[in-house]
């Protein structure tokens, strides 16, 4: 476990050297989680596709090395990539953009991201990460520009669809967690995502070196806490192992059914976390 950030960052780079020289090995093909609602990640971070009726709406486009795979993904679905027409990102780090400009200078779509995180990219360059993605750091070309920039609480519109944006501050301080509803066979399902838990960024040793605020574990789990009064009945993750979707996924090739839909697993997701984030916070001497 690292103590400082240059030993994140050695840490990171040794234990994700295989994924960046050999990223096609974390590839699954695209499906469906339900009705109008796909996933379009990989076994490494998750991508989602909603067919709002008016355009696809795709939440986050992942990592520079994984963009060939996107791309045929959207396609593998049956859908042009020219039909996207906003990328929104969950947060600000390299590993949720690698896309997002190729996409929109290929296929002219508009980019979002909360105005927080923006502001963190724009004024702290090393905020995105992209010195953890090893020798494909020349290659990630960050957003120098957003097409929406979100407050916490608004609502983005298109077609069919209604996302609320919350801002959800801990992995990074816009994080946003999403909910939205998505339809099949008339039957409406309500999912919901939160865009950010990984621990290391609430470390003292990471939040000093950002100037963060010292609080932010607390406030993540003040929050955890406001975001189990929403009702998800499909949650969905950043990063695979948030909702084990790929498991999922080979339960459901295996045996049918839907094994997405759980109005369980929010509530004890976030219980999870609140958790995780008292023993992260105890590796730095401190308590909740
Ligand atoms: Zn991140």
């Amino acid at each position: 476990m690292a103590q400082t950030f240059e030993e994140y960052v050695q840490n990171y780079r040794k234990n994700n050297r295989a994924f960046f020289e050999r990223p096609w090995e974390k590839h699954i093909d695209p499906f469906r989680i339900y009705g109008n609602l796909y996933y379009v990640g990989d076994r490494a971070v998750c991508g989602h596709l909603i067919d709002t009726g008016d355009g696809l709406v795709m939440i986050d486009a992942g990592f520079t090395v994984t963009v060939p795979m996107l791309v045929d993904s959207v396609y593998r679905l049956g859908f042009d990539p020219k039909e996207i027409r906003t990328i929104i990102m969950t947060h600000g780090h390299y590993d949720h953009m690698g896309a997002a400009e190729y996409f929109r200078r290929l296929y002219g779509c508009k980019l979002g991201i909360s105005r927080t995180d923006a502001e963190m990219i724009r004024t702290r360059k090393d905020f995105e990460l992209a010195e953890l993605s090893w020798e494909a750091t020349p290659l990630f070309h960050a957003p120098e520009t957003f097409d929406y920039l979100f407050e916490d609480g608004e609502v983005y519109r298109q077609g069919n669809t209604e996302i609320t944006l919350i801002e959800t501050p801990g992995h990074t301080p816009g994080v946003m967690t999403f909910f939205f509803d998505v339809e099949e066979d008339g039957v409406k399902k309500r999912a919901g995502l939160l865009g950010g838990v990984g621990l290391s960024a609430t470390r003292d040793y990471f939040l000093a070196h950002f100037d963060l605020p010292g609080d932010t574990p607390e406030r993540m789990i003040r929050k955890a806490e406001e975001l189990k009064k929403e009702h998800v009945d499909i949650h969905l993750g950043n990063h695979p192992a948030d909702n084990d979707i790929i498991e999922k996924r080979e339960r459901q090739l295996k045996e049918g059914g839907n094994p997405f839909v759980d109005e369980t697993e929010w509530e004890r997701f976030l219980s999870n976390l609140q958790e995780k984030v008292k023993a992260s916070m105890k590796l730095d001497g401190r308590s909740f």
